[in-house]
């Protein structure tokens, strides 16, 4: 047998190899797999006419045969680089990052309908031009003649188109593995350069057959592309998660920014004389605000756990502090719905303790809340009772009502969003169902436990057991507490408000009239520098965040670059998501008032900074 068969021989076992390990695996099933399948299986049909030609050339004097076969193996060559050149065109000219199906798909029936044609064309042409045999002793040593010269020139022809493919639109292929391609146009070269000088030598098949190889190794490996198509998808849902929560943010600003003037009006309608029905419409106006800002808040809590950004922030607090506004918050809740609200907190509860306070208080804070709302009459009672060790002090806090209670079937959905229950009873309570959602989110977050216990018709318990640091400190006489409303005569003190929006510059001036304060109205962070600057003299500084040009961070970074400047500043902003006001804090303000400003929140701030001189 010829020596020159050593290459076929090996091709065939490696083609062998390959396909069977490639087709036993679970592949993707996109345009460029597909033409990577079709080229693996052309490669081992090639070696297969080759090994059938060097049989017919040794051993039959069959005219037939000896005029199929040769011209089967050019074929074979033409179909290959068919197919590799159709794969290098597709993948430079479809970029990987291009994930919209619609622009691949035709992207791929353009190249086959220039390809198809030109393969068919060439096909017929190998069929019908002359071929030679070279034959010594009575053996064909190999052929040449007009078919194989056309081969050798659409060879060269593809690899050209390659070649200029894969410069042309280097970036597109950069994220894979362009090494096989290179491999394939030098060695495809090289082999036909050495064919050409010898042409018995059967070089071509295997440098094909080990191109397909490496390309499976760098390329084409299921398992590669796989985890390439993950990465990017993952990118993709990264980016698409970021531009959520970006979206998110602008809309509660957008959101916040009417709302604000909305609800800052309301409550200076309603200490105005008015008669006793626009009364009740302003208080009307006023729950249904509250309510949207609700929604709001909840619709950005929950992307914000989703997208994985909301953080534990663990800090020292007082617990009596907590707990007393929790108590507070709830009263002012119950309005005047004929309920008994007991209170029953541990008094072993250590003073002092480390954790997410603001996290502990809106999870409990939820389900007091829903008790409220789900509790026509009867009895809410909020216990809290500890469990103490090595310095951990587990809070368990249980939220008990003698309301509408849960059916048993439904007790599994309650903590997944939107779902909310018996709406023939709970038409009239407001409310989005992504409460307890939130609650359990957050209780996870934090290593906690939350449980439920219901009677449908009867009551409800929900109970939750978070663990927190103990804070070994003696208790500090706690501040005068700033929650109460106290409204005060603050004449003589002069307040600067800085905002981009007149309707908002309206609603501060509107409800700081009542502290009978002068009130300056700037709006932009520049002209607030300067008149700082100007010694003008200021008791209080209420400033926005979010104004084009300049922001307030930015703006009160420039006031501080004067190290006497001392005039407290307070963020006064639409930005108003979770964890805003820590962030501001950090960055220097003072004090922190979200929009739309509620009312009880600004007298402390006032009383805050203004009563005190
Ligand atoms: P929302 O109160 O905004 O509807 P939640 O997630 O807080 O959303 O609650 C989901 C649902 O669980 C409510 O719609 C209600 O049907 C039910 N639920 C929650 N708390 C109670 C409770 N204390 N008593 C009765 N039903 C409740």
């Amino acid at each position: 047998m010829n020596s020159n068969m050593f290459f076929t021989i090996a091709s065939l076992v490696y083609s062998i190899l390959l396909i069977s390990i490639y087709f036993s695996k679970k592949r993707l099933n996109n345009f460029e797999n597909k033409i990577y399948a079709l080229l693996v299986i052309t490669n081992l049909i090639g070696i297969i006419i080759e090994i059938a030609g060097v049989f017919v050339a040794f051993y039959t004097n069959n005219e037939i045969l000896n005029y199929v076969v040769p011209r089967m193996i050019l074929m074979y060559f033409v179909s290959w680089l068919f197919l590799f050149t159709t794969y290098v065109f597709f993948i430079s000219y479809n970029s990987y990052k291009n994930k919209d199906n619609q622009i691949t798909n035709n992207l791929s029936k353009k190249i086959l309908n220039v390809m198809v044609p030109i393969y068919i064309g060439l096909i017929i042409l190998l069929f019908l031009l002359p071929l030679y045999s070279f034959v010594e002793n009575d053996t064909i040593l190999y052929t040449y003649g007009p078919a194989v010269t056309c081969t050798y020139i659409v060879s060269g022809l593809f690899l050209i188109i390659c070649l200029v493919c894969i410069v042309k639109n280097f970036k597109n292929i950069k994220s894979k593995k362009y090494l096989p391609l290179f491999a394939f146009i030098i060695g495809g070269l090289t082999a036909m350069i050495l064919q050409a000088i010898s042409p018995s030598l059967l070089l071509l098949t295997a440098v094909e057959t080990f191109v397909t190889f490496l390309m499976y190794f760098t390329i084409e490996n299921p398992d590669i592309k796989l985890i390439n198509e993950l990465n990017i998808a993952k990118e993709q849902a990264d980016k698409a998660n970021n531009a959520k929560s970006e979206f998110l943010s602008n809309m509660s600003h957008e959101i916040r920014t009417p709302l604000n003037a909305i609800v800052g009006f309301s409550q200076a309608l309603q200490e105005e004389d008015l008669p006793p029905q626009a009364q009740e419409e302003v208080k009307d106006i006023m729950m249904a605000s509250e309510s949207l800002l609700d929604i709001v808040n909840g619709i950005l809590d929950i992307s914000k756990i989703e997208s994985g950004k909301l953080e534990i922030v663990n800090t020292e607090y007082s617990t009596k502090k907590v707990f007393d506004e929790l108590v507070a918050l709830t009263k002012a809740r119950l309005g005047d719905k004929p309920l008994d609200f007991r209170v029953s907190i541990d008094p072993t509860l250590p003073p002092y303790l480390y954790g997410d306070y603001v996290r502990l208080k809106q999870v409990i804070l939820n389900l007091l809340t829903n008790a409220v709302k789900y509790t026509k009459e009867g009895y809410i009672e909020f216990k809290v009772s500890t469990v103490k060790k090595d310095g951990i002090c587990r809070i368990i806090a249980s939220v008990e009502d003698s309301g509408i209670g849960i059916e048993n079937s439904k007790i599994d959905k309650l903590f997944t969003k939107f779902e909310r229950f018996d709406l023939e009873k709970n038409i009239t309570i407001e409310g989005t169902g992504l409460g307890l959602a939130i609650t359990k989110k957050l209780v996870d977050l934090m290593h906690g436990k939350i449980v439920v216990q219901s009677i449908y018709g009867k009551g409800s318990r929900f109970t939750v057991a978070i663990d927190q640091r103990i804070v070994d400190k003696k208790v500090i006489e706690p501040e005068e507490t700033l929650d109460e409303f106290v409204l005060f005569d603050a004449t003589g003190k002069k307040i600067l408000v800085v905002d981009d929006n007149k309707v908002n510059l309206k609603v501060a001036a509107r409800l700081l009239k009542d502290y009978k304060v002068e009130v300056v109205e700037v709006d932009n962070g520049y002209e607030c520098i300067q008149r700082i600057r100007n010694n003008e003299h200021f008791d209080l500084v209420l400033l926005d965040d979010m104004m084009p040009k300049m922001s307030g961070v930015e703006t009160l970074k420039h006031l501080k670059e004067d190290s006497s400047y001392s005039v407290p500043t307070v963020a006064l902003t639409a930005n108003a998501i979770s964890g805003m006001k820590e962030k501001y804090l950090s960055d220097g303000f003072d004090d922190y008032l979200s929009k739309p400003i509620d009312k009880n929140e600004l007298n402390r701030v006032i009383r805050k900074f203004l009563d005190k001189k």
